[in-house]
């Protein structure tokens, strides 16, 4: 039988990329989902890959296909496919878990030990293409008042709960978010589902500094032109109790050490481009703070999909450009270069 082909985005070289066709996925085993892709979100991880081939040691075999946060509709269901039904709209988990291994075990799949991650380099080619199979365990169901791009953009919220619920009891507490991205505004919503005291955001771009404010933030800095550190401080003179490190750079990792009253922790989601991040460790000690770090969003897809059914949280401003399938090479330019006072961009894959 001959193969049947999609479309699908690859990249091809630092900074390039290019739309080709693809043999079209399919069913492997009985727990497999085939998804028709509606809506793919673009991620900073997308544009590491773009920009530099790599992250760390994840380095771009082209040409590949990247991309993990979207939304799409059931296809087909393998014989032991019992959560999901063909016709119905999905948001995927882009993790991939062996149910096996000690963490999964132990409800750590975020952590499994044979984890592979969709879009990853070396891994599994990711969903800017049209259809894509997963399996069942990374579908959830959404209802049909959350659009396809809301649906797709409970990837990244899942990653603001997990990284709130890392910071423990939040409420009422003086709270950093360090760096207004996708991320951090994700992050930030959730907070505000807890009852978080007063949030205080940085970041150096003026117009991620603006929405930060409006999207809910009660104090708003940035750290390009402003002495943050000192201006928090004259607000919080005792310090704040959690900072989330959603920057990955070694700048925002010595103003959260900076600005943590002691008993303080410190949560670090953000990616650096560098191996190594340094802290001036006798601060550290001296305060006795905890360095909680954040791997991806374990088990927080199904609660950020009931979040955004329920209207607990409004992200749509977020999706600031929106783009059909033939406009990706753009998006990514767009994207890479923060154009635009872009914080998300969304591809509509079926324009
Ligand atoms: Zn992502
Ligand atoms: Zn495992």
């Amino acid at each position: 039988m001959k193969e049947r082909k999609m479309k699908a985005a690859y990249l091809t070289g630092i900074c390039k990329v290019e739309l080709r066709d693809a043999p079209e996925p399919k069913l492997e085993k009985p727990t497999d989902v085939l998804i028709d892709v509606e809506v793919v979100g673009m991620c900073g991880s997308d544009i590491h890959y773009y920009r530099t081939g790599r992250i760390g040691e994840m380095v771009v075999q082209y040409p590949f296909i990247v991309g993990h946060e979207f939304s799409g509709r059931v296809l087909e269901v393998g014989d032991d496919v019992t959560n999901v039904k063909v016709g119905q709209r999905v948001a995927v988990d882009p993790l991939m878990w062996c149910q096996q291994c000690d963490q999964c075990r132990a409800g750590r799949e975020h952590t499994c030990r044979n984890q592979v991650f969709l879009g990853c380099p070396g891994q599994v080619a990711g969903c800017l293409c049209e259809r894509i199979v997963m399996p069942a365990a990374s579908c959830f169901t959404v209802p049909d008042n959350v659009s396809p791009e809301q649906a797709a953009l409970a990837e990244p919220f899942s990653i603001g709960i997990h990284t709130q619920r890392l910071g423990g009891e939040i409420t009422g507490k003086r709270v950093g978010i360090l760096g207004a991205g996708p991320i951090g505004l994700c992050t930030l919503a959730s907070c505000k589902t807890q009852g978080v005291g007063k949030v205080y955001m940085t970041d150096l771009l003026p117009e991620r500094v603006k929405f930060a404010k409006t999207f809910g933030a009660d104090w708003v800095g940035n750290s390009q032109s402003q002495d943050v550190v000192a201006e928090i401080a004259k607000l919080e003179p005792l310090g704040l109790d959690v900072v989330f490190e959603c920057a990955g750079k070694q700048e925002t990792v010595d103003q959260g050490v900076e600005l943590l009253a002691p008993g303080g922790k410190l949560v670090v989601v953000g990616i650096p481009e560098e191996e190594r991040t340094s802290m001036i460790i006798a601060n550290a000690r001296r305060k006795e703070i905890t360095f909680q770090n954040v791997r991806r969003q374990n088990r927080c897809v199904a609660p950020a999909v009931e979040m955004i059914a329920s209207g607990t949280v409004q992200l749509d401003s977020m999706m600031t450009h929106h783009f059909s399938f033939d406009e990706i090479p753009q998006a990514f330019e767009l994207v890479e270069g923060y154009k635009d006072g872009v914080i998300k961009a969304m591809i509509n894959i079926k324009k």
